[in-house]
């Protein structure tokens, strides 16, 4: 018989809305089996889950309807690994700056987000993005931007992952961690990137190991 920890880890897609299906595939490619997620029930059982793209007041608003939002949160507080991209950032966070109204998030990660923070030059643009993975060290990620948003608070206990530098100088959050939360304002599904992805996924097995 396979242990828990051998087979392939089962990674759930929230699947309401907006980018789920470059996810699915990349993840599948990375070795992960995948289970589309779109009511309570699917989250049982999960290894990881990873909150796509897409328009975060969409999403916020379907899981409240779907009756996931509870779920979802409490999954995650139990420790369940989870990644967002873009709009999943968005709703990973605990506060917008600019919400839309009635905007809720998830409130699972402690940042503040700048919606659409920018502009045309970068905005839906493939980018080089500097990575810096969990155990220490440097590499990069091949991403698109698109009506990215941008970390501009961090709460305690999260690490900047992802920092770009502006024409300005500036320095611009655009990927954050603590412990089994990660969100990144880019798009590395829609390169096929999988840098982001195995990292997670490397979190996602750890967590299966440990549950067996
Ligand atoms: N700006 C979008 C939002 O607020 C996010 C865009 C994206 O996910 N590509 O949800």
């Amino acid at each position: 018989m396979v242990s828990r920890a051998e087979a392939a880890p089962t990674v759930g897609v929230l699947a309401l809305q907006g980018g789920v299906a470059e996810h699915a595939e990349l993840l599948e490619k990375l070795g992960a089996a995948v289970r589309l997620v779109r009511r309570p029930g699917d989250l049982e059982g999960l290894d990881g889950l990873v909150l796509p793209g897409g328009e975060s007041t969409t999403i916020d608003r379907l899981t409240r309807i779907f009756g996931l939002r509870e779920p979802l949160i409490a999954a995650v507080r139990e420790g369940l690994p989870v990644l967002g991209t873009c709009a999943g950032l968005i709703l990973l966070s605990t506060e917008v700056e600019d919400p839309a109204a009635g905007q809720q998030v998830l409130g699972l990660i402690d940042v503040t987000v700048r919606r659409n923070a920018f502009g045309p030059q970068v905005d839906s643009a493939e980018a080089e993005l500097p990575w810096t993975p969990a155990g220490g060290g440097a590499a990069t990620v091949t991403a698109a931007f698109i009506r990215a948003p941008e970390v501009i608070r961090l709460g305690d206990g999260v690490e900047a992952c992802s920092v770009l530098v502006d024409a300005d100088g500036r320095r611009r959050v655009v990927g954050v961690r603590s412990g089994a939360v990660t969100g990144v304002s880019f798009h590395p599904e829609l390169t096929g990137d999988g840098t982001v992805h195995a990292e997670f996924l490397e979190q996602v097995r750890e967590h299966a190991g440990a549950r067996v």
